[in-house]
């Protein structure tokens, strides 16, 4: 029988999510209650399935909690189909909103695809503003030949590295300056889930022929963080088509991840080796002297004063994200125009060790296999094994529960340090040890010791 809370919960997640999202995604979903504590969520088809259960498992699930009070586990499944649409007020026949981004132009040709571009370029990101060093020289040297010659010289630009290193920066720095160009080139610059969103929106309206006429003719397209095409083996499929279109008619492409090629996971061997067709730039993190040449560019243009040793300062200690150098200098800024004074090196150090000594002490995945190895006497080759003894199983869910707890790794790479597991396991995992938590108050002491004990640096 359907939930009868459903309603109310898609009311909490349309509260939630970008209409956009809520749109696409949930407007043909049932949910069932399977028993007490299993809620079956129907999806369409298969593909929605898949997206609902990697992307919004944990959007779902909150707002159940936040409807029932309860904690019931999710399924997903197939809508089955003498499940129909019928019994369901017709949905508002309008597609979702369509906000033309004055940055980011599809074909004007094309009058009948829907544009819904839902990032706009940031006016800061642009090569002017980025400070090109060791780590990065590579990757700027590529963008530049993209600017120099598009769809020619560096075709596909492929540029990774890890988060918070300047791929999103240089990838609308590109976007920026083709769109100076003239003429204006048509250049479509978006996020992978966006094109998901978008070409699953296509297949769900009968749609495709549009979606191919406006993807296939741009004279550029810029995708940023590639790594979550990884599912559905249609996207990549139409990927796959689009990006060979572009390319044999000599159109550029850019695209960013925050893995190489080949370890994108799940991805097909045959968009591996097209990607490597161009040029693939790896961006690794910056040395002292481009940190402290991005604090000074950084407090620049927020027109805030840094003295050198702040400046110095900031550059020495914050060493692995340039998002965080710059969220310092926030920070800093906020402090001295709240205190009316000026910032000088012990001001920030007050200001900053908190911050600091954070980053320093960042948990990872070896102190967690560390300390579960040590806790229930186990040995770090089991864990990291594929063996599904019931011995070896807890502690990895434990260890794969903590990491998500613990670290900003994402569920793949959780995953990728305990035999090579996927998103999905580690995600039953978690579950796994959250109702293990409420139901038995020693697994619940257990993971509370673990986590303080990992939080002391211990
Ligand atoms: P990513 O997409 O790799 O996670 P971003 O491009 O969003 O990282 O960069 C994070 C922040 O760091 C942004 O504010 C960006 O402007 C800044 N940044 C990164 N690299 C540089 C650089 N070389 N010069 C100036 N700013 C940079
Ligand atoms: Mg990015």
């Amino acid at each position: 029988m359907s939930a009868d809370y459903w309603p109310a919960v898609l009311d909490t997640l349309q509260t939630r999510l970008r209409k956009q999202q809520f749109d696409t995604w949930f407007q043909h979903v049932d949910a069932v209650e399977d028993s007490d504590d299993v809620l079956q969520l129907q999806a369409p088809n298969s593909f929605s399935k898949d997206w609902l259960a990697t992307h919004y498992r944990d959007a779902i699930r909150d707002a159940v909690t936040a409807v029932t009070g309860k904690h019931p586990e999710l399924s997903f499944k197939v809508k089955p189909l003498d499940v129909t649409d019928a019994a369901r007020p017709p949905a508002d026949a309008k597609p979702a909103a369509t906000a033309r981004s004055s940055h980011v132009t599809a074909s004007p040709r094309i009058e009948t695809a829907a544009v819904d571009i839902e990032i706009r370029l940031n006016d800061l990101c642009t090569f002017e503003n980025f400070v090109v060093g060791p780590s990065n020289n590579l990757a700027h040297a590529a963008a530049i030949g993209v600017r120099e010659s598009p769809g020619y010289t560096y075709n596909p630009l492929f540029i990774h590295g890890s988060v918070g290193l300047g791929k999103t920066h240089l990838i609308q720095a590109i976007a920026h300056a083709l769109l100076n160009e003239s003429p204006r080139p048509n250049l479509l610059y978006m996020s992978c889930e966006n094109f998901m969103n978008q070409f699953i929106r296509a297949v769900q309206k009968g749609d495709l022929e549009n979606f191919r006429l406006r993807y296939r003719h741009v004279d550029a397209l810029l995708i940023d963080d590639i790594q979550f095409l990884s599912k559905g083996e249609r996207t990549q499929e139409e990927f796959f088509h689009t990006f060979n279109t572009l390319y044999n008619a000599h159109k550029q492409i850019v695209i960013t991840s925050d893995r190489p090629p080949k370890e994108i996971p799940k991805i097909e061997e045959r968009l591996v080796s097209r990607f490597k067709w161009g040029m693939v730039a790896k961006i690794d993190v910056p040395s002292f002297e481009t940190r402290v040449a991005i604090v000074r560019k950084k407090a620049q243009l927020r027109r805030c004063l840094l003295p050198a040793d702040v400046v110095e300062y900031i550059a020495e200690h914050i060493d692995t994200n340039i998002r965080e150098l710059e969220g310092a200098i926030i920070r800093l800024q906020a402090i001295s125009s709240l205190s009316a004074q000026p910032i000088n090196l012990n001001t920030a150090i007050a200001a900053l060790s908190e911050s600091i000594l954070r980053e320093r002490r960042a948990i990872s995945i070896e102190d967690i296999q560390n300390a579960v190895v040590g806790h229930f006497r186990v040995k770090l080759s089991d864990l990291q094994s594929k063996r599904r003894t019931k011995s070896i199983a807890l502690p990895r869910h434990i260890c794969m529960y903590l990491a998500r707890k613990l670290t900003s790794y994402s569920l793949e790479e959780i995953g990728g340090y305990f035999g090579g597991r996927d998103h999905s396991t580690v995600v039953h995992a978690c579950d796994n040890i959250d109702k293990g938590i409420k139901a038995d108050p020693e697994r619940a002491t257990t993971v509370k010791m673990l986590t303080e004990q990992l939080r002391n640096g211990r």
